[in-house]
């Protein structure tokens, strides 16, 4: 499967879901497919699930969406039984494994050799995980975890081929203020504080 593939039927799929995205090919293909102020990119290798959960706890009646990559997840397991313990229902993670760590230079990962990352997670008590092992399949697992009772999580096997794709239109700093911004409006809540105090004024 090719991973640009995957993501056209995520973005088919995902509305108004906000959407986190671990470093990498993976943020650049996703924005290219779905631009929104509702993506956010993750640039600290590891923390694009536990960063997701924090958002699926937060706005429990919205769908949160983490695009994760097997290097990225190897380097933060323990997000695993973190998201099994808190059990959000309207997270869906997903995981491209391609075996490699592939914005570093794609060098393999222990998943090229021995490690089932589904295993894993299945093992930290997330029931309802699985590999999706076409493309058809995929699409059918996306459809269902987008309308269903989480947490999800969804391995899918990928080539390394990557797509020809844009850059990231803006920097971390931009992106932070433009997702919040978004979500503030999507939800009519305030979450940074605008008036300075009254001696800065
Ligand atoms: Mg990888």
């Amino acid at each position: 499967m090719k991973r640009f593939d995957c993501l056209k039927l995520i973005a088919a799929e995902a509305k108004d879901a906000l959407v986190v995205s671990s470093a990498g090919a993976t943020t650049l293909e996703w924005n290219a497919l779905r631009p929104s102020d509702g993506n956010f990119r993750v640039r600290t290798l590891g923390l694009c699930s536990s960063i997701a959960l924090g958002m699926a706890l937060g706005l429990p009646h919205r769908r949160i969406v983490a695009l994760d990559g097997d290097g990225s997840l190897l380097m933060n397991l323990c997000s695993l039984p973190t998201i099994a313990r808190m059990r959000p229902n309207n997270l869906l993670h997903v995981v491209f494994d391609n075996e490699v760590y592939e914005a570093s230079g794609s060098k393999k990962t222990a998943t090229a050799s021995c490690t089932d990352l589904f295993a894993i997670a299945r093992a930290a008590g997330i029931e309802k995980a699985r590999w999706a092992n076409s493309v058809e399949e995929f699409a059918q697992a996306v459809s269902a975890a987008l309308k269903g009772e989480g947490p999800y999580f969804m391995g899918a096997k990928i080539t390394t081929d990557r797509t020809e794709v844009p850059p990231y239109p803006m920097d971390e700093v931009e992106n932070k203020y433009r997702f919040v911004r978004h979500v503030e409006k999507t939800e009519n809540i305030e979450i940074f504080k605008s008036g300075l105090p009254a001696s800065y004024a």
